[in-house]
């Protein structure tokens, strides 16, 4: 069943005539809202290797690579992702020294950096624009919601300004952004859900990735879980607003995921999060079966969104 909305794996087949697989990579990054810079213990939901749990950190970058193009086809096509912390987060020539660590191999295309919006800065930005005669660049920020309120309880450690300039420092670059957003957050309701998805609109992003927020094991999210303080939405209820998430975006805007993923031993709940293939069925049977598509309830009105 083909999906009614923009995915990134048909947008990248379109654009490159075939398939494009992800390297994963650890490129040895920390991030300020754990270091103690701007925060200590990070974002309340995210994990000791802050992502990419999968990923060995004892390779060097380029071994890294190395090893996940080993039996690769001759003429596969790569993204190579930044993905564990900050990926912007030390100065200009250290990014410099670890991405060309890892742009080893002509079968990678795309440049993938998963970051925070307080880690940009012209300079970074320069950087990452200086690599687009070679490669197509991304920056992946990790919002997760455009309400402060929200954003302090989780500790994420940076106010919505602050996003809004990076996504304007970023653009002024030519460098596409793709924005995270978390369903089920503490406190949120689906009119807060809306509202980040109406400002995203507005600030005409170029990808999202959606998720559910799920409890890993030995965060602070896990300890509001087990002391009652925290409790998951449900699966129905996530396939609702991540429906609403699509029907509300912008058509111009590609969808790179549509739920959540974690290690199975590292996850503490909710215990439907492996249920991937059943969730994406269910939002495209309900698509097929209401004659709704990305965007059915997108309104440009909605874009003006001043908060
Ligand atoms: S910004 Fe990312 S890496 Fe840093 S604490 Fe939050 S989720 Fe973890």
């Amino acid at each position: 069943m083909k999906h009614r909305y923009n995915t990134i794996s048909q947008t990248l087949q379109d654009q490159y005539g075939q398939r494009i697989r992800k390297i994963c990579v650890d490129g040895g990054f920390t991030c300020p809202n754990r270091d103690g810079t701007c925060g200590h213990g990070g974002c309340a939901f995210c994990g000791e290797r802050g992502a990419g749990e999968q990923l060995d950190a004892s390779l060097s970058i380029r071994r890294q690579v190395e090893v996940a193009l080993e039996h690769a086809a001759p003429d596969s096509k790569w993204i190579l992702y930044f993905q564990n912390f900050t990926n912007t987060y030390a100065p200009v020539e250290v990014l410099k020294e670890r991405y060309d660590a890892a742009l080893i191999d002509d079968r990678i295309r795309i440049l993938d950096i998963g970051t925070r919006p307080d880690c940009i800065s012209e300079p970074v930005a320069e950087l990452l624009a200086s690599y687009q005669d070679r490669y197509e660049i991304w920056v992946e920020l990790g919002l997760q919601t455009a309400n402060d309120n929200t954003a302090r309880r989780i500790n994420r450690g940076y106010d919505l300004q602050c996003f809004r300039e990076a996504v304007s420092i970023l653009k002024a670059h030519g460098l596409p952004v793709i924005v995270h957003i978390i369903l089920g957050l503490p406190g949120e309701t689906l009119d807060d859900i809306r509202h980040t998805i109406d400002l995203l609109n507005q600030l005409k992003i170029d990808g999202i990735k959606i998720h559910s927020l799920f409890v890993m094991k030995g965060t602070r999210l896990e300890e509001w879980y087990r002391n009652g303080d925290f409790t998951p939405i449900s699966m129905q209820t996530y396939i609702e607003w991540a429906l609403d998430c699509v029907l509300r975006l912008s058509p111009d805007i590609t969808i790179h995921r549509l739920t959540g993923n974690c290690l199975r031993e590292l996850l503490a709940a909710p215990d439907w999060i492996p249920q991937r293939d059943l969730i994406l069925h269910t939002i495209d049977r309900r698509m097929y079966r209401e004659n709704l598509s990305q965007g059915s309830h997108f309104s440009p009105a909605s874009m003006d969104c001043s908060t």
